[in-house]
């Protein structure tokens, strides 16, 4: 932009790119008051009343755009001069904390988007994005739920802790998609989940969708068994009871 306001020309329009999506919205927003976003809004003020009309654009990072690679190169250049470390001080703790949050996302949603781990997971959770907009409720049994890393027969015998990956009900391997769409061991418990994913979804309805639309009642249901009963009764001549109110098991 001082770029623009000192060049002469008889063209005065102009399109800047940027790949940053967070600095655009930040300074569309009137209530956005970061120091950023003042200095490119008193920028713009400058440069209007010279007659320039300029729109802002955004680009795709790091798929190859020459300009935009330039522009990066030239920030690294910028950020890695010791000399100017004066300059850096005029930014605000707050837009340093927002950019390097723009930047750990974009990382960890190509890092999820590449990785080949985590496919139950994926499932839930295809975009990292979404993930971050949810508030969730972290605990063991949820994990267990999300990933299958945790107490169930299959995960269990895949570390050779017990013999068998069946579930007490005898009709399957204990994995995620039986223990939510289908033992007979939990209808009872399912039963209070399906009435309010039918109201807008179908049943089965995907995990994604599960966990985004119906995540109160889906939490609920996962609350109301015990996955360690499901996997220890069949151990025990199936003399076990299923309990739902007392066992202290997760
Ligand atoms: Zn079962």
């Amino acid at each position: 932009m001082e770029y623009i306001e000192n060049i002469q020309t008889e063209d005065k329009t102009a399109t800047i790119y940027t790949d940053s999506q967070m600095s655009l919205d930040s300074f569309k927003i009137n209530t956005n008051h970061t120091f950023f976003s003042e200095e490119i809004r008193k920028k713009l003020a400058e440069i209007g009343t010279t007659n320039w009309t300029i729109q802002f654009c955004w680009v795709k990072a790091h798929v190859g755009i020459q300009g935009n690679e330039l522009a990066d190169t030239l920030a690294k250049e910028v950020a890695t001069n010791v000399d100017l470390i004066e300059s850096y001080m005029k930014v605000p703790k707050s837009v340093v904390i927002s950019e390097l949050s723009e930047i750990s996302v974009e990382t960890w949603r190509r890092e999820w988007d590449l990785t080949t781990k985590g496919e139950i997971t994926k499932e839930y959770f295809p975009v990292v994005a979404d993930r971050l907009n949810m508030n969730i409720n972290i605990i063991l049994k949820f994990t267990t739920i999300v990933t299958n890393h945790g107490n169930t027969s299959s995960y269990l015998h895949r570390f050779k802790i017990i013999d068998a990956p069946t579930c007490a009900c005898g009709s399957s391997d204990q994995t995620i998609d039986p223990i939510l769409y289908e033992c007979a061991l939990i209808n009872q418990e399912r039963e209070s989940l399906i009435p309010t994913v039918v109201k807008t979804d179908v049943w089965l309805i995907g995990k994604k969708h599960l966990i985004r639309k119906h995540y109160q009642p889906f939490v609920k249901f996962i609350n109301k068994f015990f996955i360690n009963l499901l996997t220890t009764l069949i151990y025990s001549n199936n003399s076990a009871i299923i309990c739902n109110n007392t066992c202290n098991y997760y």
